[in-house]
């Protein structure tokens, strides 16, 4: 175990890993990531992994168009000896009500402003690009052909890779137990195979983040809320693009082994940190699924798991250092878009750590938002 670190990174997550790597780009020697299970055992390797830049927000827009312009040439900017599978299908949103069609029509607008090419659809012509879907009940759809999915696991190993090559440190099935801070400024970290003194900790700690911060005496205002998903045996493709909706609150995509992945929220879900799967997960997913896409009847369940979403009281990722306690730096709060987000993230938490000017506008996502009630509106988060 090492003794001491420039930076302690909690969490091999995609924020974790994105940050390490950036870290260690930017030339920080002595980078430290720590993960208790194997990287992407958190709420990434259980995520689906979904990239849209459909955002109501320009502030979404920029952070997510910034994440998909890295990952369209990710495979090359990480050296990466694997592929990440960047399927870009493209997204395709259906509305089913009067406010959801106006609010594509909102977002649209801020989105083509942003350099985003979305536009909506009619229902025909989203039939012409997913031609299973049932557009009954259906009014519009928006569409962008540059998003799409990719495999998490593949991308966090790519981002490890690369940052491990650039120097830093990787240390799985270790789990950090403690902070140690002194008169208000971080110290070092406790883990159960010893201590690391160092004066920068990164809480990249995803549905433990408040737990993490806790130990370093902060109470932070998020919690976990349990999210299910499944993936169905190979099929034929039906699928090009990811379809999503709001009012059923789902996603479908088809994967490149031919599986199809499908998540569904559900304000009843347990708020902690449970990842035990449901029955009636099993069944409300299948209903809605086939509602949505009729062939999918025909497709047999291979599994079905669960993973965390953390919640900001804004659903908006709570990113950078936090007022009266030196050197602790937050990238939590992520909501269902942490994934997409995470290249940002990665670079977005380097600059913070490194003093650098930051190359997303992210300054109204830090901590103190919160605190001073001022929460940033985005409409369109799961
Ligand atoms: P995580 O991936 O959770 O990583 C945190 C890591 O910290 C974990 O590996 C954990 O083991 C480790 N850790 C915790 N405590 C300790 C400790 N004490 N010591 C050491 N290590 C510790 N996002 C999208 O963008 N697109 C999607 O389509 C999407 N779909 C989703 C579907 C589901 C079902 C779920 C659950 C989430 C989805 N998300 C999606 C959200 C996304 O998965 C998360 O926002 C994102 O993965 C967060 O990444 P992270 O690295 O911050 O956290």
């Amino acid at each position: 175990m090492m003794k001491t670190a420039d930076v302690v990174i909690i969490g091999g997550g995609i924020s974790g890993c994105a940050t390490a790597y950036f870290l260690a780009k930017k030339g920080v020697k002595n980078v430290l990531l720590i993960e208790k299970g194997y990287l992407a055992s958190g709420s990434t390797g259980r995520c689906g992994a979904g990239i849209r830049q459909q955002w109501g927000t320009e502030l979404n827009c920029m952070i997510s168009k910034h994440s998909c312009d890295f990952f369209e040439n990710a495979n090359e900017e990480l050296k990466y000896d694997g592929d990440i599978e960047f399927k870009q299908g493209g997204y395709l949103l259906v509305s089913s009500t009067e406010r959801e069609h106006e609010q594509f029509i909102k977002n649209i607008e801020v989105q083509n402003r942003m350099g985003i090419n979305s536009k909506l659809l009619t229902l025909e012509e989203a039939k012409e690009i997913v031609p299973y879907l049932n557009t009954e009940g259906l009014i519009s759809a928006a569409f962008h052909e540059k998003d799409g999915h990719l495999n998490p696991f593949h991308t966090t190993q790519a981002f490890a890779d690369a940052a491990k090559r650039l120097g830093a440190t990787i240390m799985t099935h270790t789990e950090v137990t403690g902070i140690e801070v002194e008169n208000g400024k971080i110290k070092g970290v406790k883990t159960n195979k010893g201590n690391v003194a160092t004066p920068v900790v990164l809480n990249a700690a995803g549905g433990y983040s408040q737990i993490i911060a806790q130990m370093a005496g902060i109470d932070l205002p998020v919690y976990s809320e349990r999210h299910q998903i499944l993936v169905t045996e190979p099929i034929e493709e039906i699928l090009g693009p990811m379809v999503m909706s709001f009012s059923l609150n789902i996603y479908c995509q088809q994967v490149p082994h031919g599986g199809i992945i499908m998540g569904r929220g559900d304000e009843n879900e347990p708020r902690d940190l449970r990842t035990t799967a449901s029955w009636q997960f099993l069944e409300e997913m299948a209903l809605c699924a086939t509602k949505l896409l009729p062939p999918l009847r025909e497709a047999r369940v291979l599994r079905q798991w669960a993973g965390l979403y953390n919640m900001s009281p804004d659903r908006q990722p709570i990113y950078g250092p936090v007022d009266g306690l030196e050197g602790f730096y937050l990238a939590a709060g992520f909501s269902g878009h942490g994934f997409m987000f995470g290249p940002s993230t990665g670079l977005i938490m380097s600059e913070y750590i490194l003093g650098e000017k930051l190359t997303l506008p992210v300054e109204t996502l830090t901590l103190s938002r919160i605190k001073d009630n001022k929460l940033v509106f985005e409409p369109s988060v799961v």
